[in-house]
């Protein structure tokens, strides 16, 4: 059975990331979807909700091999753990592929046997970024065309969580 991870901090989830998750499930029998549980980055959602936000557009979009994983370490020893012989990664722009070349050479010395497919976004999502979404979100600007539904929901719910009584 060919089986595929693609492994990010997807916090979170946006119709790019789903974009590419529902064009590489037609190209493998597997594909995991595998949420950081420690990136290097400041998270607005913690794993579970990143894990069950993933969960809940995978559902809507009815993606029937597709499964949702957090992971913990090198994305090498998850794929090696859970039988996956590919990684599947999106590119937007050239920085993208920068740093995706220089972390498939780490990969490849780490894990030779383990190959990198890259997926290239499609055009109308090039511009999303989680980051940048979550900026946007924050200062009330539109982004439900660019996230699933939960998503869109749950943004709106933390960003005002987060919105001190005095300010508002
Ligand atoms: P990471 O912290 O690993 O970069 P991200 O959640 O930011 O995790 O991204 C996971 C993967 O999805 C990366 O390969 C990234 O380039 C890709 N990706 C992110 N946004 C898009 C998009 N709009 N279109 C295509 N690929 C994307």
């Amino acid at each position: 059975m060919t089986v595929a991870l693609y492994p990010g901090s997807f916090d979170p989830i946006t119709n790019g990331h789903l974009d590419i998750a529902i064009r590489a499930a037609r190209l493998f029998e597997k594909l995991i979807i595998g949420v950081y549980d420690t990136p290097a980055k400041n998270l607005l959602f913690n794993t579970e909700e990143r894990v069950d936000l993933i969960r809940q557009s995978i559902a809507e979009a009815k993606l029937a091999n597709v499964r949702v994983e957090p992971f913990y370490g090198l994305v090498v020893d998850y794929a090696r753990e859970i039988g996956a012989q590919t990684i599947v990664r999106g590119l937007r722009i050239g920085a993208d592929f920068e740093r995706e070349f220089e972390m498939e050479l780490m990969n490849k010395h780490l894990a030779p046997d383990c190959e990198l497919v890259c997926l290239i976004t499609n055009t109308k999502y090039q511009f999303v970024s989680s980051s940048l979404l979550k900026e946007v979100a924050g200062l009330n600007g539109y982004i439900d065309d660019l996230v699933p539904k939960p998503v869109a929901k749950a943004l709106k719910k933390k960003l005002l969580a987060k919105v001190s009584p005095a300010t508002r």
